[in-house]
């Protein structure tokens, strides 16, 4: 069947199916093969545009085509491809919110898998310049900075004019992106989260009551104190919890740089003993979605024959989906103390694509005195597309929607599933920072 003749069927009707990503195979890495992909599947998405707003790599699409001779996609010079894939950081809202072509459909479109792959052959080729090499490593920067005088200096340098020049000049961040200080200790550091004796765990649903978090690089590095709400919070609720003391990332920065030599190391580091914990009874929940996407969707994808990462997988909770099966169960105290006040909360696109349902948004609905404004629409902030110089100005584009309602609401909290998303938001609003929801939770416990 030809194209246009699937067209007159829009949409498939069956749920959406993901494909292992064929990373290993010869027809991955040809280049002729991969540029006529680009050009079959930019030549499908000029013909429906529906993803026009989500981020930049659409518009840059739509203005290569029309700019060109024939206003067609084979007007566009393949030398021109690159320019979308650029401004793709994989949050997948195309494919999992918008996309009617998505397998089963017979057109077998996966954008972002397909950003993915030109992404890994760009790297395979050229590799990355050392600013994105340093800034797709965040556990290796966090180690560095848990040095005695290092971090003071980090931090220091951050806050002047001068530093940050200096951080433009070599890391290629824009002076006026909000960058994380580091934090003083580091999480491991710190007593509140150190194991405490085994209680009685309590299944419920299919959580079996006992968590090893992955606290990931910015909750090691640079902001401890939302693991230690989530622990505390957890705890306070009869989950026995502990947070898992391997200290290396969970990849998806390396992904988004299309280095996945460096994401199957990672896999290597974490997973073995993931795996083990889940043997033993721990479930896995992170705090933050992009590294809980990389282990329920991104490596099982990419590994797709490795058991272990489908052990992991199997046993991986967002924290929100975590407390509303035990809510459901009856399980989750409600003694909360304090109101929580106008909150302006962002719906993580990580998150938000892992089809869970709007789990955050059921647990801070419990809070007393919550006047709770939800925002469905993208931060911007991307990994380390809002803070790179030559990006940041597209992603506060991005946010600009989101930042308008969250000054017209007067919001007092800004939140997202993903912290680094708040602060981005929040820096756009004139806020001091945003927060991390499981941290609105705890002050409501007044714990
Ligand atoms: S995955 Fe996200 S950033 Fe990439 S093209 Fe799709 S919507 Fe844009
Ligand atoms: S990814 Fe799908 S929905 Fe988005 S523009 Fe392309 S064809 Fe349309």
């Amino acid at each position: 069947m030809s194209q246009s003749d699937a067209g007159r069927r829009e949409g498939g009707l069956e749920a959406p199916t993901r494909h292992p990503i064929e990373w290993r195979s010869e027809e991955f890495w040809d280049e002729h093969k991969l540029y006529d992909e680009l050009e079959r599947v930019y030549d499908i998405c000029h013909g429906c545009r529906r993803c026009v707003s989500l981020c930049q790599a659409f518009p840059t699409l739509f203005d290569l085509v029309d700019e060109s001779d024939t206003m067609e996609v084979d007007g566009v010079a393949k030398g021109d491809y690159m320019q979308v894939v650029d401004h793709c950081y994989l949050c997948d809202l195309c494919y999992q919110v918008k996309c009617p072509y998505v397998p089963p459909h017979e057109w077998n479109l996966d954008f972002p898998h397909l950003m993915l792959r030109a992404k890994a052959h760009k790297f395979r080729q050229q590799g990355a310049p050392m600013h994105q090499k340093v800034l797709s490593s965040p556990s290796s920067m966090g180690r560095l900075s848990t040095l005695p005088v290092v971090v003071q200096t980090a931090n220091k340098v951050n806050r002047t004019k001068a530093g940050r020049a200096l951080l433009d000049k070599t890391l290629h961040i824009h002076p006026e992106a909000r960058v994380p200080e580091f934090a003083n200790p580091p999480l491991l550091k710190r007593r509140s989260v150190q194991d405490q004796p085994a209680g009685e765990a309590t299944a419920a649903g299919p959580t079996r009551g006992k968590v090893l978090v992955f606290a990931t690089c910015y909750g090691h590095y640079n902001h401890p104190t939302m693991v230690e709400d989530m622990v505390a919070v957890y705890r306070h609720n009869g989950i026995e919890t502990r947070v898992y003391r391997g200290t290396q990332c969970c990849g998806m920065p390396k992904m988004e740089l299309g280095d996945l030599d460096a994401v199957e190391k990672l896999k290597q580091a974490n997973i073995p003993e993931l795996a083990a914990a889940v043997d033993q009874g721990w479930d896995i929940v992170t705090p933050i979605p992009s590294c809980t996407l990389m282990f329920k969707q991104e490596l099982p994808l990419l590994f797709p024959e490795d058991e272990q990462v489908a052990k992991v997988r199997s046993a991986t909770f967002d924290p929100f989906e975590y407390l509303s099966h035990r809510h459901k169960a009856e399980l989750l105290k409600t003694d909360f103390k304090t109101d929580a006040g106008k909150v302006a909360y962002q719906v993580a696109c990580h998150q938000r694509v892992q089809n869970i349902g709007p789990k955050t948004r059921e647990i801070l609905n419990l809070l007393p005195g919550i006047e709770m404004q939800v925002h469905e629409r993208c931060s911007g902030h991307d990994g380390t597309y809002g803070v790179r110089r030559e990006t940041h100005k597209h992603s506060m584009k991005i946010a600009r929607p989101v930042v308008n309602k969250i000054k017209k609401q007067e919001a007092d909290h800004v939140v997202s599933d993903c912290p680094l998303a708040a602060d981005h938001l929040a820096h756009g609003a004139g806020m001091s920072g945003g927060e991390h929801p499981m941290t609105l939770i705890r002050t409501a416990y007044g714990i």
